[in-house]
């Protein structure tokens, strides 16, 4: 019988599993595999045809990989995409002077430290901003997509030879910050079977590193592993661990939303940056205002200007501070005594479920609808007319058009009760009786509710 306390252990269950994320050779072939495919986006994006519906570039990345990661990978399997991923790669390897085996020695870099205070989800804060306010045009272009591509996997091995281990991953990569935030809604942990194993093991391979795996890249402790958050699940630890202490756990999703010591105001920020991102582009590319979609398309550099001011104004004090406002009246409500900062900050993660659900239903609305794009681009990813698998004229054949309200409605509906749900965990680690914590609830539904009210108006019309 499932028991939403106690963590499946899936890698008992699956026997296969454990070999398999043992392997030294399992990451790199994903990697190369994904590599190969973004090599290829790239390449399609600078030489290929500009126009974005017949350009792999544009397809493949934000139709099949966004709606693979959106739809499928985050909400079931947390941050697993990042162990594919081909852009911190080639900086990897080069750390490692090696693709598969473990080499011998330290990590080849210059060695710097990173800056202190940007130890945090800062950068990756302001890194998806930026991108954010480009995001129709990043979008539509397949040059801008191919430099954007270009660009990143150059600052990650920029910083590859500067720093040890993933730094770009875990402080500055832009994707990897939302992805981070919304895998702790995610069932899929990867955690220590004993944490008492860890506590009497002195040497802590999984930190330092043996001859089975390097020490994690991450630059965590994987035995005080509580959250998904920032471990890229490259299974080092799996390897490194002569207990067989790391274990792969299916759990209650959204647990780790309930780990009160490690929350903190960057990544409310996120929520906060996540959620008001998915309302600006649902406005933009499915509201009624074509002058609004004009403005965000940069038809002139004043209209740009301001639709940029405005973005920002919405992510970094409209949305955040509304929610401080609900906050403060939650707080008064239930007379907390924890001050109004530490219930703006823990009361944030309330958000993350309710993003995430954003993102899919919004996500929905393109994904499925161009999706078929794929089957022509795939066998003619430049756009000059190659017919690789014989699909190259295959009709864009929009999927269940008439479902897709429904299945917005119903995601939107699901995240709102997951988040009330954790409102009121969060409350109630915030208050002495059930009571007090469905007063501080109130205002919080009410936030959230609103929220989800003009999602709805702006996908049902
Ligand atoms: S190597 Fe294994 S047992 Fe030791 S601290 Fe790390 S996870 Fe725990
Ligand atoms: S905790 Fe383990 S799987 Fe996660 S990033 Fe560190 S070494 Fe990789």
């Amino acid at each position: 019988m499932f028991n939403l306390n106690r963590p499946i252990e899936l890698t008992e269950r699956l026997p296969i599993l454990k070999p398999i994320l043992k392997s030294r050779l399992f990451q790199p072939a994903l990697m190369m595999i994904t590599l190969a495919g973004f090599t290829l986006a790239i390449l399609t994006g600078l030489l290929g045809t500009p126009a974005g519906n017949r350009n792999f570039g544009i397809v493949f990345v934000w139709i099949v990989w966004w709606g693979l990661l959106i739809l499928v990978l985050i909400p079931f399997t947390g941050r697993a995409w990042c162990a594919a991923c081909p852009i911190p790669a080639p900086g990897e390897w080069l750390q490692r002077r090696g693709i598969i085996n473990r080499t011998r020695g330290r990590l080849s870099s210059m060695r710097w430290r990173w800056p202190r205070r940007f130890r945090n989800m800062w950068l990756q804060n302001f890194g998806f901003l930026s991108m954010a306010i480009f995001s129709t045009i990043i979008l539509t272009r397949p040059a801008v997509t191919a430099w954007v591509l270009l660009g990143f996997i150059l600052i990650g091995i920029v910083l590859s030879i500067l720093y040890e281990n993933r730094v770009f991953c875990r402080y500055v990569c832009p994707v990897g910050g939302f992805i981070g935030l919304y895998s702790m809604v995610s069932p899929m942990a990867l955690r220590v079977r004993d944490p008492q194993v860890c506590v009497d093991h002195k040497t802590k391979d999984c930190v330092t590193g043996n001859a089975n795996g390097y020490g994690c890249p991450w630059m965590l402790y994987p035995g005080k592993l509580e959250r998904n958050a920032y471990c890229g699940m490259c299974m080092e630890c799996i390897k490194t661990c002569p207990h067989d202490n790391i274990v792969i756990n299916l759990s209650a999703p959204g647990g780790d939303l309930l780990v009160a010591k490690e929350r903190k105001l960057d990544e409310a920020y996120k929520a906060f940056i996540m959620l008001a991102c998915a309302l600006m582009y649902s406005a933009v590319l499915l509201g009624p205002w074509g002058w609004l979609k004009g403005w965000a398309n940069m038809n002139t550099l004043p209209h740009w200007l301001l639709y940029a001011a405005g973005f920002l104004l919405v992510n970094l004090v409209g949305l955040p501070g509304l929610f401080y406002l609900t906050t403060a009246v939650a707080r008064r409500l239930a007379g907390q005594q924890a001050p109004t900062k530490r219930l703006f900050i823990d009361y944030a993660y309330t958000l993350i479920p309710l993003g995430l659900a954003a993102w899919v239903a919004f996500s929905f609305g393109f994904v499925l609808i161009n999706g078929s794009y794929a089957l022509a681009t795939a066998s003619d990813p430049f756009g000059w007319g190659w017919n690789l698998f014989g699909t190259a004229d295959a009709p864009w054949t929009p999927l269940g058009s008439g479902w897709v309200p429904f299945l917005q409605t119903g995601v939107l509906t699901i995240g709102l009760l997951f988040s009330t749900n954790i409102g009121y965990k969060i409350a109630r680690q915030h208050s002495q009786t059930h009571q007090q914590a469905m007063r501080a609830l109130l205002p919080l539904a009410g936030f959230m509710l609103l929220i989800v009210l003009i999602f709805l108006r702006l996908y049902l019309g």
